[in-house]
C-alpha cells in the first residue's frame, strides 16, 4: 500500500529524511517510533502530499506520490491531481483540528458534501453511522468545545473515515490527551485495524504497537534503524540506538 525507496527530504540545507526504505502491506498496522526530530511526521506528510520528496521514490497503492512517470521522465502533478489523490488518504493529527463552528455530525459530513458533492441527507446518515462506530452517536449535535479531547479525536477519526480512505495515517493521535482519555481513542483504532484498514501510526503507545501492530519501524535521525515485528523489536532490539530509545520510553 505504501512503498518508500531511498526517500530523501530536505528543508533548505537540512536533510531530514536520509534515504527511507520501507513497505506497508495492505491491511497492515504499521507503527513508526523514534525520538523527537527523527523525521516521523515529515515522512507521514510526504505520504499525504503535504511535502514533496527531493529524491527516491514513494508509492501509494502502486502510484507515485506527487509525480507522474512517462517513460523515464517524471512530471510534477498539478494541484488538482494532488487533491484527487489526497482524497484517498485519511490523516489524524495530534491536535484534533475540527471545525469549531460545526457540530460533530457536521464536521463528519463536511468533506463528502463539499469535496465529493454527496447528497446532504445521505452524508448525514453516513456521518451518524460513523459517529456510532466511534461511540459518539449521542454527541452528534455537540460542538467541539463541548467535547473532551478524546471525543474530539474520535470525531476526527470519523471525519477521516467519511471519505472512505484506502489508507489512514495517524500522527501521535493520543499524545495531546489526558491519560484517562487515551484508551477510548486506542479502542477505536483497534476496531479500525480489525476491520482491515491499512494504517500507518506514529505513536509513543508501545502497548498499542505491541498488541495491534503488524510491523514496527524505529527511525532515528532520518533513517530506518531497525524494523520487524513489534514484539521482536520491542522486546529484543538489536541496535544500540533502539535499545537506548526504548529504555527511555518503556
Ligand atoms: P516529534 O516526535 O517531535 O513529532 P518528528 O520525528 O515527527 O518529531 P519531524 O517533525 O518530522 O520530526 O521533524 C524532523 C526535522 O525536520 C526536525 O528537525 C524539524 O525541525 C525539521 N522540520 C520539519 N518541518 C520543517 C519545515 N517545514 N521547515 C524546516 N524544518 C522542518
Ligand atoms: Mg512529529
Amino acid at each position: 500500500m505504501v512503498r518508500a525507496q531511498d526517500v530523501h527530504k530536505s528543508f533548505g540545507h537540512v536533510e531530514v529524511l536520509k534515504g527511507i526504505d520501507l513497505e506497508v502491506k495492505p491491511g497492515e498496522v504499521f507503527c513508526l517510533i523514534g525520538p523527537s526530530g527523527s523525521g516521523k511526521s515529515t515522512f507521514l506528510r510526504c505520504i499525504n502530499h503535504l511535502e514533496k520528496i527531493n529524491a527516491g521514490r514513494l508509492y501509494v497503492d502502486g502510484e507515485l506520490v506527487g509525480y507522474r512517470q512517462q517513460g523515464d521522465k517524471l512530471y510534477e502533478l498539478r494541484d488538482r491531481e494532488v487533491a484527487m489523490k489526497r482524497r484517498d488518504i485519511g490523516m489524524v493529527f495530534q491536535r484534533f483540528n475540527l471545525f469549531p463552528h460545526m457540530t460533530a455530525v457536521e464536521n463528519v459530513m463536511e468533506a463528502p458534501v463539499q469535496v465529493k458533492g454527496a447528497n446532504r441527507a445521505q452524508a448525514r446518515e453516513r456521518a451518524m453511522q460513523l459517529l456510532e462506530r466511534v461511540g459518539l452517536a449521542d454527541r452528534a449535535g455537540h460542538y467541539p468545545s463541548q467535547l473532551s479531547g478524546g471525543q474530539q479525536q474520535r470525531v476526527a477519526i470519523a471525519r477521516a473515515l467519511a471519505m472512505d480512505p484506502k489508507l489512514m495515517l495517524f500522527d501521535e493521535p493520543t499524545s495531546a490527551l489526558d491519560p484517562e482519555l487515551v484508551g477510548d481513542v486506542l479502542d477505536v483504532m483497534r476496531d479500525l485495524a480489525e476491520s482491515g484498514m491499512t494504517m500507518v501510526v506514529v505513536t509513543h503507545e508501545m502497548g498499542f504497537a505491541r498488541e495491534v501492530g503488524d510491523s514496527l519501524v524505529f527511525m532515528d535521525d532520518g533513517v530506518v534503524v531497525e524494523s520487524g515485528h513489534p514484539r521482536d523489536v520491542l522486546t529484543n532490539p538489536q541496535h544500540e540506538r533502539t535499545q537506548s530509545f526504548l529504555s527511555k520510553v518503556l
